[in-house]
């Protein structure tokens, strides 16, 4: 099978996004890999298109048991063959496993890196050697990542103690040098392709919300899920106080809310964490030990109630949206206290006081500090907070993206009603003498220019002679261009372009009709920091028929429920959408729709098709 056919038989996706091409590529061809990429962004393909094309079994190292897990119950509702190994799993389970393990039962094991210590696995993998050893997260290998595992150290020598060598592939998304050069030393990679991709995440909106401090940050909150009813989203605290204070706010306002910390105990932790991946409730309130291995892919908000420490945190966790590519939104409610907390923290930091020799502790604590100072940098910027951050990421973004706030805000539209008069005026005037003149004349009447060419041609008897004398040329002319592009004027165009008036003209003068224009970003007027407010989604779930997605949606929350995984396993909300847009009729057509694949077709498609049919015979009776 080609990694194109595997892609579209068990993922139901037509291409692969560039960087998973090329590193598949590679890893076929039998070279170690170092994939660094973006939350989000695409990496588990990166390992399991690979793992289907190749003979034998594939080992994925993964730091986390929910995320191990989860990946497992989506790879079976594809047609993939896939378990885990790690500590929670009593004695019988394990040994099932193994058991299937040895008689080629599985094309993916996921191992929790623990496990690669114990004496059993080491046989194991003696006697079944890996083909690929995938080591998800790889960070977790450096002491500079921040999620040091010393259980990674472990994997070399277990690599050693292999017959053959298999190849191996990590993936991080952490995009540090030092972190990279890491992975690459520990991991013992030999000669690897290393892969950076783009750090953009198009579908994501960011923002800052400036505040005065928490009152503040709870009403934009409060306001934020009133303006996205029934969204999932996480809101992240810095304590677990806050965590707290904030969840019991929402529940009391009859949101549906839970919360996450570590000062909670296990098994409530647990249930919060199902419920929030099984869309029990809507809203998770949590401080960043949650997260880390959860990838539901239907996040559609990430809002952070205070700064974190630094842009890599911050990305980390913000980048947990929309991981499904459908527009979402991650918002920072900042406050100058958020600084001063961030300060406290680095100078009582486990680092601070470690066994650190003093050189080695001074130089943490002042990358914390920079760290910080970028973080803050990002959070009152009034530039491009996409193209801020992709900077500080190592990248050269264009200027302004127009999806933050920034960009947003400086598109505000500004009141031009006194410039559009007096221009449309000066027009009219023209032509009150029969003249049409271009708009760099225009400005120059306008500004009262004593040129020759005004005073021979009499404009400066023109009552609008020198009424904008305090506004630049440039400026006049633009404004000109954009009352032209408004439909307020005409500019004939050709060799010799004027500027003539038109029927909308009037509405200006006569009716005196107010004129908003969005100004370019250097000529704007006064840059208006917007009122505080959550910025609006503009997006609304369907396309195509919203009754028909709603009756799809209730039969996705069917068939998850009786297979007992979260809804978005059986298809993403991009995937039910299009499935909407749609509304195919036969199996080669909903095999057609990105994200169904062939296992999934077998598994739902009876079901999906029939729902259609029924509702459009629904919808022809009701007709007149
Ligand atoms: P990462 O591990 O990098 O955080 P994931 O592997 O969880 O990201 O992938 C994020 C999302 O992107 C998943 O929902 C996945 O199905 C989707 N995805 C990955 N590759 C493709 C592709 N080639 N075409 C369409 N969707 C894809
Ligand atoms: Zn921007």
């Amino acid at each position: 099978m080609t990694p194109k056919e595997a892609l579209k038989k068990y993922f139901g996706y037509d291409g692969f996004r560039p960087y998973q091409g090329e590193l598949i590529e590679e890893i076929l061809a039998g070279r170690d890999v170092l994939g660094v990429m973006p939350t989000g962004a695409g990496k588990s393909l990166c390992y399991q298109i690979p793992a289907l094309c190749l003979p034998g079994l594939t080992l994925v190292v993964s730091p986390l048991i929910s995320l191990m897990q989860d990946q497992v119950a989506a790879l079976g509702l594809s047609g993939v063959s896939a378990a885990c190994l790690h500590s929670a799993q009593s004695e019988a389970e394990q040994r099932e496993v193994f058991a299937r393990a040895f008689d080629g039962g599985y094309q993916l094991l996921y191992v929790a890196p623990e496990r690669l210590e114990t004496a059993g696995f080491r046989t194991f993998c003696a006697e079944n050697p890996p083909v690929l050893v995938a080591v998800d997260e790889a960070h977790c290998i450096s002491q500079w990542g921040q999620d040091f595992r010393p259980s990674y150290l472990r994997l070399p020598a277990l690599l050693e103690g292999l017959p053959v060598r298999p190849r191996i592939a990590a993936f991080t998304a952490t995009a540090t040098e030092v972190v990279r050069e890491d992975i690459a030393r520990l991991l013992t990679l030999r000669d690897p392709f290393v892969l950076v991709s783009g750090f953009d995440r198009p579908n994501l909106r960011f923002g800052v919300h400036a505040t005065t401090g928490p009152n503040q940050k709870k009403q934009a909150l409060l306001q934020y899920l009133k303006e996205h009813p029934g969204k999932s989203g996480i809101v992240y605290c810095s304590t677990r106080k806050t965590v707290d204070e904030v969840c019991a706010l929402l529940v009391e306002r009859g949101l549906s809310a839970g919360r996450y910390h570590a000062g909670m105990d296990g098994e409530e932790r647990r249930q919060m964490q199902e419920d929030f991946l099984y869309d029990r409730i809507s809203v998770m309130v949590a401080t960043n030990a949650f997260g880390m291995g959860i990838d539901k892919s239907n996040i559609s908000f990430v809002l952070h109630f205070n700064m974190p420490q630094d842009l890599e945190s911050y990305y980390q966790e913000a980048g947990r949206a929309g991981r499904d590519g459908e527009p979402a939104e991650c918002l920072l409610l900042y406050s100058k206290q958020d600084v001063r907390t961030g300060e406290f923290l680095i100078s009582h930091s486990r680092e601070a006081d470690s066994e650190l020799d003093e050189e080695a502790r001074e130089r943490v604590v002042a990358q914390a500090r920079e760290r910080l100072r970028q973080m803050t940098y990002y959070s009152t910027t009034t530039g491009c907070l996409r193209a801020f951050f992709l900077r500080y990421f190592g990248e050269d973004p264009p200027r302004t993206c127009g999806n933050c706030s920034n960009c947003l805000a400086e598109r505000t539209p500004q009141d031009i009603t006194i410039e559009a008069q007096k221009i449309v005026s000066c027009v009219y005037r023209l032509r009150q003498r029969g003249r049409a003149i271009g708009k760099r004349l225009i400005a120059d009447i306008l500004r009262g220019s004593k040129s020759e060419r005004i005073q021979s041609m009499g404009f400066d008897g023109l009552s609008t002679y020198g009424i904008m004398k305090d506004t630049p040329r440039r400026t006049i002319v633009y404004l000109i261009e954009l009352l032209a592009e408004e439909g307020y004027l005409t500019d004939t165009g050709g060799e010799y372009p004027v500027i003539q008036l038109n029927a909308r003209s009037n509405e200006v003068i006569r009716e005196r009709r107010p004129v908003t224009a969005i100004l370019r970003e250097d000529l704007a007027k006064e840059k208006v920091k917007p009122e505080p407010r959550a910025p609006r989604a503009s997006r609304e779930i369907p396309e195509g028929d919203s009754e028909l997605y709603r009756r799809l949606a209730k039969l996705r929350a069917e068939l998850a429920n009786q297979a007992n995984v979260p809804a978005y396993m059986v298809f993403s909300n991009a995937t039910l959408r299009e499935i909407a847009a749609q509304a195919p009729h036969t199996d080669a057509a909903l095999l057609e729709v990105p994200g169904v694949g062939e296992v999934k077709l077998g598994r739902y498609g009876r079901a999906f098709l029939n729902c259609i049919a029924e509702y459009e015979a629904e919808k022809r009776q009701g007709a007149p």
